[in-house]
């Protein structure tokens, strides 16, 4: 739960960068550290696990193709193990298709060459959306409670351990429950600005159907054909 137990927020933020190209990577690296942001970098996926063990960082932006061990790889070890905000970085459109269809549970997708004002943009926008400093608001619905503040949801007072995206999803369901939400609603509030479709919502809504379920919670999110998601007691 290391990405979701906000630290307090004088703390600088760090990003690992994994991406073989050097230029790219030392670009990338240059306006995050402008931007305040502690970085770390990694040419291969072997080197980005063990740094990524070791250093903890708030943010991970992960390259698709690297030598060693791919980024599809290291996402999946990763999520393994931790729910820190991921962004891939993809060489070709069609990539995110293929991503979504894995269901791995990235944060967010980015098809190269990508501006770097764009990039910090996403950057920005996860790392707010994984600890924002929301109002102090606990939602309750039969056995699952979600703390907005402490970001931590519990299925009958055991800790579920949700990705930011999943989390997001949850709280807006459960703002209102009852009514249908469309994808592109979901989508917007849960990945602003990002190049994911309407089908990443699906995605991550599968695996967080999942997750509460497999924390003993009843179903209560339901498909609305043709639309959305609505959640009901
Ligand atoms: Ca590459």
């Amino acid at each position: 739960m290391q990405s979701l137990t906000g630290k307090v927020s004088t703390d600088m933020l760090s990003v690992l960068v994994v991406e073989d190209e050097l230029t790219l990577a030392q670009t990338i690296e240059l306006y995050l550290r402008k931007e305040g942001y502690k970085t770390e970098r990694a040419a291969d996926g072997e080197k980005a696990l063990a740094i990524w063990r070791a250093f903890k960082p708030d943010l991970v932006i992960l390259d698709i193709g690297l030598p060693r061990i791919d980024g599809l790889e290291v996402l999946k070890r990763i999520r393994a193990e931790s729910n820190v905000p991921v962004i891939m970085l993809t060489a070709r459109a069609e990539e995110v298709d293929e991503l979504l269809g894995l269901g791995l549970g990235a944060d967010d997708y980015i098809i190269k060459p990508a501006s770097a004002r764009k990039l910090m943009a996403r950057v920005k926008t996860v790392l707010r959306r994984d600890r924002s400093e929301e109002q102090k608001q606990v939602l309750r619905m039969s056995e699952i409670e979600l703390d907005t503040y402490a970001v931590q949801v519990t299925v009958s007072s055991d800790p579920v351990s949700l990705t930011p995206t999943e989390f997001r999803l949850l709280q807006h369901l459960m703002q209102t429950p009852g009514r249908a939400i469309s994808r592109l609603e979901l989508l917007e509030v849960s990945m602003p600005e990002s190049e994911a479709y309407e089908r990443a919502v699906d995605i991550h809504m599968t695996n967080l159907r999942r997750k509460l379920k497999e924390a003993g919670a009843s179903d209560m999110i339901h498909t609305v054909r043709g639309l959305g998601y609505r959640i009901q007691d």
